[in-house]
């Protein structure tokens, strides 16, 4: 009998065949698979459940998330890296043309959406079409095989451009998806599921493989290259603090002893786990405390503090987040504490304060997420 732990093992195994077995010229196998497990994390936890599928158009937009940062320029280069052993432009190098037509404040993709929205709409459209051309139909071909272990699509390789254009146009003008294009990338049963699972396995070993390939295309070896890769932006993030101290009345979200001079804003949910840079993601707390939880989920008395601010706070998170250009997306916090607390194994270790943990309690977590045990 297979079982479902079986059954996820298997998957990650067919997955690091696709991450080693074929030859890569780019980063986009990197990006794209770690979207599509930031989009079934998201996914699984819907009230409603797994939705099946994803749109090219939602992958497009957590792709634009993931290389943003990367495009910058590297302080030791002084140039934007390369992900691309070639010499044609890469999606890096759309976000990056991007970046240096937008005006200065635009440093994250919210902020460039809400400096010219119809220009980052462009954008989305290019690496959209980036997408459907190369690395989506080609992801799962090892040996001119498709081995189909994620998704099935409904366009062959080489799609005409035609139809996709008209998509596009009716998905900006109308906000549907027509024009003759079906934009889903369909998931096989139960691989949201084994997917969201498998996260905190995947990342790590994407992000390495994707550091390593970057170190390649760029010569000699650079320090803190996936530091610099992956880290959240400290800089995007200290317009937060003074607001969010003052929301938190001058308290650490964590151990609520007054805040000093050594404030962090956290990502409640570990960025690492998630990359979820929402206003209703972040915290301010002590340097030490921010420290002491590093990438652990915090236990299910600072989850239940959490999803009460969310509601009794809601208004002034909004404003806060209006005020300092910072995405709010409520809704897709919550899915991924949902889909993150749901998916741990009971007895799991859950940070509390100091070198404190609590192990992982179901019903415990259900009533601190604010949801009925149904
Ligand atoms: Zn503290």
């Amino acid at each position: 009998m297979v079982t479902e732990g079986d059954a996820t093992i298997a998957l990650a195994a067919r997955l690091m065949d696709l991450l080693h077995g074929a030859s890569t010229t780019t980063t986009y196998k990197y990006a794209l698979l770690l979207a599509l497990i930031d989009l079934c994390q998201e996914n699984v936890g819907r009230r409603d459940g797994p939705t099946g599928s994803v749109t090219t158009r939602q992958v497009a937009e957590r792709v634009v998330e993931l290389y943003w940062p990367q495009t910058k320029q590297h302080v030791r280069t002084g140039k934007v890296l390369r992900q691309l052993s070639g010499p044609k432009r890469s999606i890096p190098d759309l976000v990056a043309e991007h970046r240096g037509r937008a005006p200065r404040q635009a440093t994250t993709p919210h902020r460039a959406r809400l400096a010219d929205a119809a220009a980052f709409e462009d954008l989305i459209d290019e690496v959209e079409w980036v997408l459907i051309r190369y690395p989506i139909p080609l992801l799962q071909r090892l040996g001119g095989e498709d081995l189909a272990v994620l998704y099935s699509i409904r366009w062959r390789e080489d799609p005409a451009r035609g139809p996709v254009r008209r998509y596009q146009a009716a998905l900006r003008e109308r906000g549907t998806a027509a024009g003759g294009f079906d934009n889903r990338l369909c998931f096989l049963p139960d691989v949201e599921v084994r997917l969201a699972a498998l996260s905190g396995l995947l990342r790590p070993l994407i992000r390495r493989e994707w550091t390593r390939f970057v170190a390649q295309c760029n010569g000699d070896k650079i320090e803190d290259l996936e530091v610099f890769l992956f880290e959240p932006q400290r800089e995007d993030l200290s317009a937060c603090r003074a607001p969010l101290i003052e929301l938190q009345q001058g308290r650490c979200f964590y151990c609520d002893e007054r805040l000093n001079t050594a404030v962090d804003v956290d990502h409640f949910l570990p960025w690492s786990r998630c990359g979820d840079d929402g206003l209703h993601n972040l915290v301010a707390a002590h340097a030490r405390c921010n420290n002491q939880k590093s990438d652990h989920l915090a236990a299910s008395a600072h989850l239940s503090a959490w999803r009460e601010r969310a509601t009794k706070r809601s208004g002034d998170l909004v404003e806060i987040a209006r005020q300092t250009a910072t995405p709010f997306h409520a809704d897709r916090s919550v899915r991924l504490a949902r889909s993150m607390y749901g998916g741990i194994p009971a007895g799991a270790p859950l940070w509390k304060l100091r070198d404190e943990f609590e192990h992982a309690d179901r019903a415990r977590l259900v009533e601190a997420l604010g949801e009925d045990a149904a």
